[in-house]
């Protein structure tokens, strides 16, 4: 998606430990158009599938999953990092490593938000590792829901989730590639 990789080239930072900072646009102050035009591109790519729930982790997937549902009106879960009280016992869990933190997560689901019946489009900001989309479709599995594939706004493909994905057969769509990343470099994205 042209529009995603020209704004990732302007505003786009470079930190540290392969950490692309997206802020400006996607993970802290938002831009609603953009994630309106990639809720668009999303449920394009995805217009001949049958889906009846998105499921994402917050908190950054959020926006995305908005953004989809706007033209895939069907409902938003997203799994949640800190298990709280007023959250039921019954709940799909699955462990997260943070690529940004290092540490691990749990992250849940209700059980009552997910079923056998469900068709799941999962979508998230990134793929890097890809640790969040195994927690996620270790839920989706264990739900006994079909999974449709998952849409991602922004891999870094030489991080290696994306194979790790199509290896096991999980369809990946990415609406901007980056094939390579560093300071000196840039960024320089797959065609
Ligand atoms: P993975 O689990 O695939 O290693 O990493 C994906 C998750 O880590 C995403 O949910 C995203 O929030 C975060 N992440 C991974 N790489 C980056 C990055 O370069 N920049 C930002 N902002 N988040 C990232």
């Amino acid at each position: 998606m042209q529009e995603l990789k020209d704004r990732i080239i302007k505003d786009g930072e470079i930190y540290p430990g392969d950490v692309l900072k997206v802020s400006s646009f996607l993970n802290h102050q938002l831009d609603t158009e953009l994630l309106d035009h990639i809720g668009r591109e999303i449920a394009d790519i995805f217009s001949k599938s049958k889906i009846t729930k998105l499921l994402t982790i917050e908190a950054s997937g959020i926006a995305i999953a908005m953004g989809v549902s706007r033209y895939i009106n069907v409902p938003i879960v997203f799994a949640k990092k800190n298990k709280n009280k007023n959250m039921s016992q019954d709940v799909y869990t699955a462990e997260v490593v943070s690529f940004t933190k290092g540490t691990s997560t749990q992250v849940s689901v209700e059980k009552r938000f997910l079923s056998k019946e469900d068709s799941v489009l999962i979508v998230d900001d990134f793929l890097a590792k890809g640790s969040a989309l195994n927690a996620l479709t270790t839920i989706v599995k264990e739900s006994g829901a079909d999974l449709v594939g998952c849409a991602i706004a922004i891999e870094k493909v030489y991080q290696g989730g994306g194979a790790e994905m199509a290896q096991k057969g999980i369809r990946v769509e990415s609406l901007a590639k980056i094939k390579s990343m560093s300071v000196e470099d840039g960024i320089v994205f797959e065609d």
